[in-house]
């Protein structure tokens, strides 16, 4: 008897994080705008679009574990960044979409470069539940075979970012406008460097953005079936 009671309790509990989870609302945010679309890849490809295909296909993924979305930016004409986090009010967690580049300088050799990177802010009000969907969301990418890309850490390769969670290739950048602005919990995601001729092809292969797109989605369907 003892041992049916604690198989219902356990299958309640399970109930209980699963329905507070799936009431969650994420906010899935484009980045760049259709006048000014980011970096351009090795192909020629504007950063904006890749986005674009990414922000849909984790809408997808969200939608499939029933958690809510709001895209953010998906037209184009979002030119002010205050008003990307305005208009994400009411959400529980903010979701930037990127893919990266490097320095000018380093363009010539920017094959060296790849992998996934994901920021968070100190400054954010929900600092602690930023660094918890941030990690969540960098472990599933490498669980599904994704490098973290490291170089922003490097004080020459990339910007001295300082390693919030190395392991799972999570930085801190304190002024990111997206995750300081934000009410909610922020993550900003660099899912690939499209300056790479590799990964600029990598990152089009719908396959690859519908794995990416499930990591983002069950990371942060973790961090808050986490919540009590
Ligand atoms: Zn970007």
């Amino acid at each position: 008897m003892a041992r049916r009671n604690e198989v219902i309790l356990s299958a309640i509990a399970g109930m209980t994080i699963a329905f507070s989870a799936a009431s969650k609302e994420v906010a899935v945010d484009v980045g760049h705008y259709a006048a000014e679309p980011g970096g351009i890849s090795a192909s020629g490809v504007p950063e904006f679009e890749f986005n674009l295909a990414l922000a849909f296909a984790v809408k997808t993924e969200l939608e499939k574990l029933q958690m809510k979305v709001r895209l953010i930016g998906e037209r184009g004409d979002y030119a002010v960044l205050h008003h990307r986090t305005r208009d994400a009010r009411g959400a529980d967690l903010f979701v930037s979409i990127h893919h990266d580049s490097v320095k000018e300088r380093l363009l010539p050799e920017a094959d060296r470069f790849s992998g996934f990177s994901v920021f968070i802010s100190r400054f954010n009000p929900k600092a602690e539940r930023s660094l918890a969907c941030a990690s969540a969301i960098g472990a599933r990418l490498r669980g599904a075979g994704f490098t973290p890309s490291r170089y922003h850490a490097d004080p020459v390769l990339g910007e001295s970012r300082p390693f919030a969670d190395e392991e799972n290739g999570v930085h801190y950048y304190d002024n990111l406008a997206v995750a300081r602005a934000a009410a909610m919990a922020s993550v900003l995601v660099e899912a690939g460097v499209i300056v790479n001729r590799e990964e600029d092809q990598r990152m089009r292969d719908p396959e690859v953005r519908r794995r990416i797109a499930a990591a983002v989605a069950g990371g942060t369907r973790a961090c808050f079936g986490k919540e009590p």
